[in-house]
């Protein structure tokens, strides 16, 4: 049956009809391709990675792609999430905050995502009730099935419809058998029924486990928990097998023979040094022409693209492979013992490193035990240091006694967010001999409230939404350096999440005293970018936004190109003569 019959049969639903397929306006059945990533065995297998790793690779050959991830979390967005438990929040151009994932994706895909390209079950949840008050499920009990999971069918045919994309990509958060996202599964499932053959391609992507007192590689976890996917009416097109080293022939042909997936279906996915690799090794086993070929889609690709997408990939894979400038970067903050906290600093730290030949290596500085009394030694293998974005008064103390000691030594510094607000109060205290000067976040008293919150989010009280967020454009001043860092513009675009600025009324004061003000809201009313004067320090910049969020491997984000290329010279040299600024403690 083709799509069209298909949903001719299903029709429009009714008080009579069992199917409920509404339609977003627009869609036309067939027209999109669907490629649905599960998770088996455990999670953290690196879902986002090698979704985000496949829709590159057919991107690469012309297809326009628009991924999707479904989380089973109940809360409407990840922006009330604890990044110690969640992993960082990422912010999309229009403020929607969501899982680290999708910053795989932007930077994969090198495209920007919206709040379309994120679900929650929260966001479903929130629909269906509110469908359901304006009577649009028409007297009936309104269902998991197919209410809700009609819900879902609809937000991915709606992404289908705006972005007019040749495939989406849907990474379905969780494992198989998971409470949470069982009814993604049957709406998953429901969806390649409605859509018919050759329109979903379901990739499996399991795990293969290597007990270390059998120091042999077992497949039985992998099987049972396919079988539970198939257990739910879903048959796996393809299964990719995460492990630490290569799977054994063996293993797969276990895999292949228990789950009815041919083994030239069944792919080894082992650890690679970067994840930027993992894109050529899928393509090297030809996982590409699998995804194709299931869906029908060969006919529309274009190998003229593919040849110039792979040339600028594998030109940065090189660069990636042959930098060996070794240079070290402190990043001083309150979460060091989950890198994923701060998964997007350590990627534009990539990026800037890769294209400067600069291999960084990263240090972990606690910042609640950071003090003046230890900073020199803490910071003494440093060549350069980061304080990244951060909320609350736990650890502050260690984060200005590090700025402090950044400036008055000359070692490279990049601030981002509450990095930006510290660097101003260690300004004000330290250089303008404001006693006392602080934050309303930290100190609601303080006695010189430098940084106080913004009035428009004054009047916000609830703990989700109460944020500036997302892409806003910056004010930069031509001849500075950050100008010229960003090639000599006069407006640059980053992303924010923040409640509290500098405070208007010392702004003047502090820019007496040298702290120079290069980037700010097309009203001059938010200061979003600081610089130093050459004079006074070699690179001490930090920006009220989230620079990291939009580096992308291709194009790092400047502000990073700049602190990684003043800690080559710093390592090189700058440590040896580590002066003292002239903007010395005031008191
Ligand atoms: N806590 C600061 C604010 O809310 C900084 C936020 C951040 O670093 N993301 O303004």
């Amino acid at each position: 049956m083709n799509p069209e019959d298909m949903f001719a049969s299903v029709g429009e639903s009714t008080e009579d009809t069992e199917f409920f397929t509404s339609l977003p306006p627009g869609y036309k059945p067939g027209q999109t391709k669907f490629v649905i990533v599960v998770g088996t065995v455990m999670s953290g297998l690196g879902k986002g990675i090698f979704s985000s790793s496949l829709a590159r690779i057919l991107q690469d050959k012309g297809l326009s792609v628009a991924p999707i991830k479904l989380e089973g979390y109940l809360n409407r967005d990840s922006g009330t999430l604890n990044p110690y438990r969640h992993g960082e929040v990422f912010v999309l151009d229009d403020g929607m905050e969501c899982d680290m994932d999708l910053g795989t994706y932007e930077r994969m895909l090198n495209q920007d995502l919206t709040r379309l390209n994120f679900s929650t079950s929260g966001q479903i949840f929130s629909r269906v009730l509110e469908k359901e008050r304006k009577g649009e499920y028409l007297g009936r009990d309104v269902q998991m099935i197919p209410h809700v999971t009609g819900e879902v069918k609809y937000h991915l045919r709606q992404l289908a419809v705006e972005t007019g994309t040749d495939v989406v990509f849907v990474e379905i958060g969780g494992t198989a058998g998971d409470v949470e996202n069982a009814y993604y599964l049957e709406a998953v499932r429901e969806l390649a029924f409605e859509e018919g053959p050759n329109s979903c391609c379901f990739v499996a992507l399991t795990y293969v486990v290597e007990p270390p007192s059998l120091g042999e590689q077992k497949s039985k976890p992998a099987q049972l928990n396919i079988k539970q996917l198939m257990a739910v009416g879903i048959m796996p097109h393809i299964i990719a097998c995460r492990a630490s080293r290569p799977v054994t022939r063996k293993v797969l042909e276990k895999l292949a023979m228990y789950s009815n997936v041919p083994i030239d279906r069944v792919f080894s996915m082992h650890d690679v040094e970067t994840v930027y690799m993992i894109p050529e090794a899928l393509r090297e086993d030809g996982i590409d022409e699998t995804v194709l070929e299931t869906l029908d889609l060969k006919a529309k690709t274009d190998p003229k693209v593919e040849a110039e997408s792979r040339a600028n990939w594998s030109d940065y894979l090189s660069k990636y492979r042959a930098a060996s400038t070794p240079v070290t970067i402190g990043i001083t903050g309150k979460y060091t013992s989950l890198r994923d906290s701060y998964a997007s600093i350590i990627q534009a730290l990539e990026h800037a490193g890769t294209h400067h030949g600069i291999k960084v290596d990263i240090v972990w500085i606690d910042s609640t035990e950071l003090s003046d009394q230890n900073v020199a030694q803490r910071l003494s293998g440093v060549d350069g240091v980061i304080i990244p974005g951060g909320f609350g008064v736990r650890g502050v103390d260690g984060k200005i006694a590090c700025v402090k000691y950044a400036r008055e030594h000359g070692l490279p510094y990049l601030g981002l967010c509450y990095g930006f607000q510290i660097a101003v109060i260690e300004f004000a205290r330290n250089v303008c001999g404001l006693k006392g000067a602080g934050s309303t976040e930290i100190d609601p008293n303080a006695p010189h409230p430098v940084i106080d919150i913004l009035p428009e989010q004054r009047a916000l009280a609830s703990m989700g939404g109460n944020m500036r967020l997302g892409g806003q454009d910056i004010d930069v001043a031509k001849g500075l350096m950050v100008s010229q860092m960003y090639g000599g513009v006069d407006s640059v675009r980053l992303r924010f999440r923040h409640r509290y600025e500098v405070a208007p009324d010392y702004i003047e004061r502090l820019e007496a005293a040298g702290l120079v003000f290069c980037g700010r809201s097309p009203d001059q009313r938010i200061m979003q970018i600081l610089e130093l004067s050459a004079a006074e320090h070699p690179y001490f910049v930090a920006t009220q936004a989230h620079a990291e969020l939009t580096s992308r491997p291709l194009r790092p984000d400047p502000m990073f190109l700049g602190l990684v290329e003043a800690a080559r010279d710093f390592s090189g040299g700058g440590k040896a003569n580590q002066t003292k600024s002239a903007k010395v403690t005031a008191d």
